[in-house]
């Protein structure tokens, strides 16, 4: 693994089911839970949603 990625690193996208829904970050459970507040993230519009505190990315797979 000499060669660098062009790719910059992304984080992880995290997969959400509709059962997962509202969908709050951290969601709960997570080991972040005291990173920030949490916040409900509208992830039902486009399917996808990023949390504006961490930058969690979340995508609706259902
Ligand atoms: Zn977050």
């Amino acid at each position: 693994m000499a060669q660098a990625e062009t790719q910059t690193p992304q984080q992880e996208i995290l997969k959400v089911t509709r059962n997962d829904l509202p969908l709050s970050c951290p969601r709960p459970g997570d080991a972040v839970a005291d990173l920030h507040p949490r916040v409900y993230l509208p992830i039902e519009k486009s399917g996808t949603a990023t949390c504006p505190y961490c930058g969690a990315r979340y995508q609706l797979t259902d």
